[in-house]
């Protein structure tokens, strides 16, 4: 068993170094995802990072695709449906995501874990160097797990900034004197010294104590979930393995705990599923190894329903899966129709306060208006702004004829009718944004006027 002690609680979790099947396809898919976080904010598509979270700003960008402070309510969705495709998964599938997707578990289990294998050795060896006293050895071991939790810690802070300011803002960073940019340069350092104490120190409570999603499995999990479990009609009674454990009715669980030694939480399976289970799956690899030395059928422990260990039920999607699916698909029409729908420029036409119309000579009237102009794509625009009717009149009190990228632009004007053409004393206005010969934005507002 990992712990030691109760005061050592936290500091004594050594978990054996995992191997097999699923191991390996773990460390792949783990190596594919690191690659993808540290890609996103530094492979530039039309101009963005491929992936922007900047709250500050309320800024987002997702693979070419811009949001601005305006289309906040379209990010707000995205959330929305990034949650329930959490929760439809979860409910499917239980707390995969946690094990094999989740960039907690990928640093801890694949990049920090991995280096403290590779110098301190295996869980044993782990144990007996922080047992004994410190020498030489000791020094040099500790030094260069933490220099290099540190870098790393380093890298992953610069990484985290980048989704969060930009990649270009962080580069100005770096790269400018530290006096011209304190606060950049002490978050740097605020969320290195973070990473490093997540990583080195606080490890899987993260996952068991702190992570909502974590918290939130009790209420997610039904008896049809696929969880990592132990299939304790076959595996009980458990026994140590003899001679005639046929003959003794043993199940075949050889109570080696090995399923124990690998769990990076340090939890026993075979009590049941737990809140802690983080569904890594290394006790699957480490049990399907001990089955197959002793002879019995891989899977002792594996991804199974609680009907199929309770009852021996098959496994089939329930209900509340179908719910969450027909939601999210619900949720997914409505973001794809708004985005469609999404203009690049969007235009407000408000009509000046304290004025109603003008009688001008020439019989014609005029209302004044106040129109702005927000340009939501990373390219300036040069733009003509007119009116949908072509027999109306504008005369630019402030005219503005460039878009900046990502800016607005500001008009005033009058719209001028001919008093022939009023019949009523309020009608329609509508108003045309023109780029490269095309309509891409339109306004509309009401034109007040007396009726001849
Ligand atoms: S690894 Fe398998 S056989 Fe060994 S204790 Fe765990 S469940 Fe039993
Ligand atoms: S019980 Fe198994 S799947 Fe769950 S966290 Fe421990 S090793 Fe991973």
């Amino acid at each position: 068993m990992q712990r030691k002690s109760k005061a050592k609680d936290r500091d004594a979790l050594y978990p054996k170094k995992p191997s097999g099947k699923l191991y390996t396809r773990r460390i792949w898919v783990s190596y594919a995802l690191l690659l993808l976080l540290f890609a996103c904010p530094f492979v530039k598509l039309n101009g963005e990072q491929l992936v922007l979270l900047n709250f500050l700003e309320r800024k987002f960008v997702f693979f070419g695709l811009l949001f601005t402070p305006q289309d906040f309510y379209l990010f707000a969705l995205a959330m929305l449906i990034f949650a329930i495709f959490i929760v439809c998964f979860t409910v499917v599938l239980g707390r995969l995501w946690c094990g094999w997707a989740c960039p907690q578990t990928i640093f801890m289990e694949m990049v920090f874990r991995r280096i403290e294998y590779w110098i301190e050795g295996d869980a044993n060896k782990q144990k007996k160097l922080n047992a004994q006293n410190w020498n030489g050895e000791k020094f040099f071991k500790k030094g260069l797990k933490h220099i290099i939790f540190l870098l790393i810690s380093f890298c992953i802070a610069n990484t985290f900034l980048a989704y969060i300011i930009s990649s270009d803002l962080l580069f100005t960073i770096i790269t400018e004197p530290i006096k011209q940019h304190l606060s950049g340069f002490i978050s740097i350092c605020l969320f290195t010294i973070i990473f490093y104490l997540v990583f080195a120190y606080v490890r899987e409570v993260v996952c068991t104590v702190i992570c909502p999603y974590g918290r939130l499995q009790g209420v997610l999990l039904d008896n049809q979930s696929l969880v990592v479990a132990y299939d304790f009609s076959r595996g009980e009674p458990r026994g140590r393995l003899q001679k005639d454990s046929f003959i003794t009715n043993k199940g075949d669980c050889v109570d080696c705990s090995l399923c124990v030694q690998v769990c990076p939480t340090g939890i026993d399976i075979r009590k049941g599923t737990q809140a802690e289970c983080i569904n890594c799956t290394a006790c699957i690899d480490a049990c399907d190894e001990v089955m197959i030395k002793i002879g019995r059928p891989q899977r002792l422990i594996g991804f199974y329903n609680q009907e199929f260990v309770q009852d021996r039920k098959p496994y089939k999607i329930g209900l509340k899966s179908y719910g969450y699916a027909a939601v999210l698909f619900l949720v997914m029409i409505v973001f794809s129709s708004l985005i469609y729908k999404r203009e690049d420029v969007q235009t407000t036409v408000l009509r000046a306060s304290g004025t109603l119309f003008q009688v001008r000579k020439n019989k014609e009237t005029s209302n004044l208006y106040n129109a702005e102009m927000i340009n939501k794509t990373n390219r300036e625009m040069k733009f003509l702004f007119r009116s949908k009717d072509r027999d109306d009149k504008i005369e630019f009190i402030q005219a503005a004829e460039v878009l900046p990228k990502e800016g607005s632009a500001q008009v005033t004007f009058f719209l001028i009718r001919k008093n022939e053409t009023i019949k009523e004393y309020k009608t329609d206005a509508v108003f045309e944004v023109w780029v490269d010969g095309k309509v891409i934005s339109e306004a509309s507002t009401s034109f007040f006027a007396q009726p001849e």
